[in-house]
């Protein structure tokens, strides 16, 4: 896609630093960090979310993180990492080319990471796992 901007990095014409690259898979550091070390893993081929990836670029990603995120942490001497994927603006997506994020992390370091909690009413949590499990599709 020639407007985004990750495609426009996978295909040379515009600058990043580069951590990692196979076939399907880019990995560079992020412009505008949260922690020293943030670094993103994007497929090579455009999609918005990960729902629309091939299987193969998935597999490809998830493979990628599994190699990228320890070696993120263990390079900038960090003692944990948050991996994310944000999609939609209502999630935060800025990029609309799917990205995961790799958050360095240290005790302490004041990134936060504290989500606000609720609690069911009585039977909802069935009924919507229920629902959550129908539109998946199989079961
Ligand atoms: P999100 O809000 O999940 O869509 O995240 C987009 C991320 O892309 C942000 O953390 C930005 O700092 C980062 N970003 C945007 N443009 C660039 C770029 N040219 N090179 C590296 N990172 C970028
Ligand atoms: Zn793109």
């Amino acid at each position: 896609m020639a407007s985004c901007i990750f495609c426009r990095i996978v295909a040379g014409e515009i600058p990043s630093s580069k951590v990692y690259e196979d076939d399907r898979v880019l990995a560079f550091m992020d412009i505008n960090p949260v922690a020293s070390g943030h670094t993103l893993v994007i497929p090579k081929t455009h999609a918005a979310d990960i729902g629309a990836l091939l299987p193969e670029d998935l597999t490809a990603l998830a493979l990628a993180l599994g190699r990228i995120a320890p070696a993120v942490m263990k390079a900038v001497q960090a003692e944990g990492y948050n991996v994310l994927n944000n999609r939609g603006a209502a999630a935060g997506q800025a990029v609309e080319h799917v990205h995961f994020h790799v958050i360095p992390r240290k005790a302490g370091d004041g990134r936060g990471y504290r989500w606000l909690t609720f609690s069911y009413n009585r039977g909802e949590i069935e009924s919507l796992a229920s629902q959550i499990a129908r539109s998946i599709g199989r079961h």
